[in-house]
């Protein structure tokens, strides 16, 4: 049996993860479970699965978590140190499936144990990729990628030469707006850019994916991942969503990742990597699609994109400093102080204000330097948001 556990268990990539889990109970093991706020979810999945632990990050949610797994056996455990713990607890097998740079301290507690760590949570490369190479290297873990873009790359380099590499396109859907005109979007409202044209996802990475912030973190993910060169990484809109990424060699040939948008066909290779087994996922009907379409990305549309050929540049702390402003951007978005187009204008602010002070520049990669940087980003962020609305 293997022993799996499920960090971000009450998300949407933690539910997929489930799904899988659920059709063969009798091959998994299931350690530890934890969750946020959804604490009715996190013990339903918790006794369904027969977990050992389940854990929510909300100190203030334990009394609920115990109330709701009375009689079942199950263990209860509440906040960050709760995360770790469980994170560390002897499996062989850890989906990292928190939402933002919540996921990194837990998704290193696994690696540092040795854990397979199964990574959809892109959040820990773009603000401590050399941390978790190492880590890894270090235990003897490995990390397998989630995000469909990455696990597409990886599947296309199986077997290949790295060498023989030129270069490797990301697509992206294009988001909510790809079609809006220009001069709309500042109008955008929050409901308009949580509905996604093709993925079902958790609402922060779906209004990522309107203003391309998901495709620049995944930029930033494939450079520290694979160690490609920033300008090996291309990235294409495909509004069908069907070719997740592709990977051009020297003799000019092209791999591509083709299949439908669920998250549990890279889910499901991860679990059972090196292996393939059939997977509940939909068989692509290729004469229905009937065609397949790319284009350049406008980056006068896509801010994040040129920001993120900055970070891969800058490396170092700049992908923390990105990433934290970005999510205090899309906080104050959601909360309407705002307006959508200004994210990346925020964004830009706080990498040239940060991104070069002795802070960011003097300091080796740590869970504590980069936590700091984090937590100054998002101080400054703030800052500039109250300055553009006095
Ligand atoms: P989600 O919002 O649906 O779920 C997030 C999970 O993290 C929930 O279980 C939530 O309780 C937990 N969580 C949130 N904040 C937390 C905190 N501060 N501490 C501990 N736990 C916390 O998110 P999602 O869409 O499933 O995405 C999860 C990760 O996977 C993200 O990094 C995202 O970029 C990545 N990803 C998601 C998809 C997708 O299809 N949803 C695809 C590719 C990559
Ligand atoms: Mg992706």
């Amino acid at each position: 049996m293997k022993r799996i556990s499920i960090l971000g268990a009450t998300g949407s990539v933690g539910q997929s993860t489930i799904d899988l889990i659920v059709r063969a109970p009798e091959e998994y093991q299931v350690v530890a479970l934890t969750g946020g706020r959804n604490i009715a979810r996190l013990a339903a999945d918790a006794v369904a699965l027969n977990a050992e632990v389940a854990v929510t990050a909300h100190d203030d949610l334990l009394a609920d978590l115990r109330a709701a797994l009375t009689g079942s056996g199950i263990a209860a455990a509440a906040g960050p140190a709760a995360l770790i713990e469980a994170a560390r607890r002897p499996a062989d097998w850890v989906m990292s499936a928190i939402v933002g740079a919540a996921g990194l301290a837990p998704g290193l507690a696994a690696l540092e144990e040795g854990a397979t760590l199964a990574l959809a949570n892109k959040e820990s490369l773009v603000t401590a990729g050399p941390l978790m190479i190492e880590t890894a290297r270090r235990s003897g873990a490995r990390i397998l990628p989630v995000d469909s873009e990455h696990s597409a790359i990886f599947q296309a380099l199986a077997g290949e030469d790295r060498d023989a590499v030129s270069r490797v396109i990301l697509t992206a859907s294009g988001g909510a707006f790809r079609d809006w005109p220009l001069d709309r979007l500042a109008q955008a409202t929050v409901a308009e850019a949580s509905s996604h044209p093709n993925w079902d996802m958790g609402q922060r990475i779906t209004i990522d994916s309107a203003s391309m912030f998901n495709k620049a973190l995944e930029m930033i993910e494939a450079r520290e991942f694979f160690d490609f060169a920033p300008d090996q990484i291309e990235v294409l809109i495909h509004p069908q969503s069907i070719v997740h990424a592709l990977v051009g060699f020297r003799d000019g040939g092209l791999m591509a990742h083709v299949g439908p948008p669920d998250m549990r066909h890279a889910i499901g290779y991860a679990l059972n990597w090196p292996e393939r087994q059939a997977l509940p996922v939909e068989a692509l009907d290729l004469a229905a699609v009937g065609r397949l379409d790319f284009r350049a990305p406008d980056l006068a549309r896509y801010p994040a994109l040129r920001l993120a050929r900055e970070v891969m540049r800058r490396r170092g702390l700049s992908g923390a400093v990105f990433n934290a402003a970005k999510e205090r951007a899309l906080d104050h978005f959601v909360a309407g102080r705002i307006m959508f187009t200004d994210m990346s204008m925020v964004v830009e602010e706080v990498l040239e204000a940060l991104s070069d002070t002795p802070e960011a520049c003097g300091a080796g990669l740590t869970l504590d330097v980069v936590a700091r940087m984090d937590h100054l980003a998002r101080m400054r962020a703030d800052q500039v948001v109250t300055a553009r609305r006095t």
